[in-house]
């Protein structure tokens, strides 16, 4: 699914599509997993308890729960970007 946003060409007038999705720092995130108790439509965990995030677009219906994870990393790990 994706989302519509303002264009950032010189004309500033067009749109684009934007997706929104979740990445993690791989450096500061310490595997305790509290990102896929919050979202586990596209959060798991590997074996030793690190996340396995999914590539899929993050709707807009999913998209509270998303930003909640995000909150509630204690290594502040996780950010949602759009692209
Ligand atoms: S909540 Fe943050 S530190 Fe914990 S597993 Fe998820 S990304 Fe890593």
């Amino acid at each position: 699914v994706r989302t519509r946003g303002r264009a950032t060409s010189d004309a500033g007038h067009g749109w684009m599509a934007m997706t929104l999705r979740i990445v993690a720092d791989w450096i500061a995130c310490d595997g305790r997993g509290v990102c896929a108790e919050l979202f586990p439509e596209r959060i798991t965990l590997d074996e030793w308890g690190f996340p396995i995030i999914s590539g899929a677009a993050i709707t807009p219906e999913l998209e509270p729960h998303a930003r909640r994870a995000v909150a509630a990393c204690p290594l502040l790990a996780l950010k949602l970007i759009r692209d």
